[in-house]
Parts: structure tokens; sequence; C-alpha cells
């Protein structure tokens, strides 16, 4: 099963893909965490990953695309993917089609985990105590939220169409989210 979890920063992905991945025996490709350990190998592309990071831009689709290929492609995962803050363009949408399709495989379960502004910028000054990450300032949350919705509509128009997305009500408490979601992946 291969699953694509959707929504702005602070939403709850990585707390879903986590219970997922416990879940299901799934492989979790969380982009975020990919671009953060680049960052730390400190190479050309990761300062310019950091830069990107920094300032609550996206790094470009190349960047990213080129990071998630062998992962899509790796035997070990194949139909055991979870997808968390990936894709986050049209673009990257359509590679990952090309890529599933490549592999022989497809996204089983797209779920939108929608939550307001005022709830992610709560959620993010707390991740922001507990995790210390550079990217979790108020300016760069706010900075970070208006590009995913310009920058991320374009997908989610995209996958509306999709009879395998579902859209969750992300302000619930986690549990309840967790429920939710095992209404649908029902193993
Ligand atoms: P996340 O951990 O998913 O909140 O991602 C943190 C930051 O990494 C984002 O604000 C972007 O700068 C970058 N990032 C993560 N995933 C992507 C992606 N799929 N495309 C472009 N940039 C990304």
């Amino acid at each position: 099963m291969n699953i694509v979890l959707f929504g702005p920063p602070g939403a709850g992905k990585g707390t879903q893909s986590k219970y997922l991945v416990e879940k299901l025996r799934c492989f979790q490709i969380s982009t975020g965490d990919i671009l953060r350990n680049e960052i730390k190998k400190n190479t050309e592309i990761g300062k310019k990953i950091s830069n990107d990071m920094n300032k609550g831009k996206f790094v470009s689709d190349e960047i990213v695309n080129g990071l998630i290929k062998d992962l899509v492609f790796d035997k070990k995962n194949k139909d055991r993917l979870i997808f968390d803050g990936y894709p986050r363009t049209l673009s990257q949408a359509q590679n990952l089609e090309l890529l599933l399709k490549n592999s022989n495989q497809k996204i089983d379960f797209i779920f939108f985990l929608n939550v307001n502004k005022d709830t992610i910028i709560k959620r993010i000054k707390k991740r922001k105590e507990i995790e210390k990450r550079s990217d979790d300032d108020l300016n760069t949350i706010l900075k970070r939220y208006d590009t995913y919705m310009e920058t991320t509509k374009p997908v989610l128009d995209f996958y509306l169409k999709n009879p395998n997305f579902h859209e969750i009500d992300g302000s619930m408490e986690i549990t309840e989210i967790m429920r939710k979601i095992d209404t649908f992946v029902n193993v």
C-alpha cells in the first residue's frame, strides 16, 4: 500500500506518517527529513537547501525529485511507501505519478490533512520548543504557510480528481485523526 499525506506545515503529517509506518510496516519518505540530512552533510547542495529552507522557501523540484527517486525504485520499499511532505508542487506530483508507473506502483490513498492558519501557528510554536528547528520561528512559519497555500493549490486540484483522495479535519486530536485514517486503511 502506498499513501500520500498532504497538508500545510504543522498539519500533523509527520506524526501520522510515523503511526502508519508502525501500523503497516511501511517506509516513510519525509522530504523534510531527507533535506535536513543533506544539510548535515554540509555539501554544496546542502548549503543551497539550508538557504531555501531557512527563508521558508521550497527547495527546487530538481533537487527534491532527485533525492527521492532511488527510494521509490528500491525493491525493499515497493508498495510500502508513505509520502510525508511530498509532493508539494504540481511538477512533483507529476514526477511521482511517473516514478510510480515506471516501478509498477500506484497511490492507494491520498489523505489531505486540512488545518487553518491559527491552529498551525500554535502547533509550530509548540514544536519549536520541543524540536528547536531553525525554520520554526514565527516569520518563517507565516512564510511557509503562504508558500504552501500558493504553491500547493494546484497539487490539491490535481488530487481532488483522484478517487483515492480523502480530506481529513487536521485540527482534530492526534488520536482522532488516527482513528479516521484507520477507517480507510483497514488492515
Ligand atoms: P517539512 O519538514 O515537511 O515541514 O519541510 C521543511 C522544509 O523543507 C519546507 O519548508 C521546505 O523548505 C523544504 N521541503 C520539504 N519537502 C519539500 C518538497 N517536497 N519540496 C520542496 N521543498 C520541500
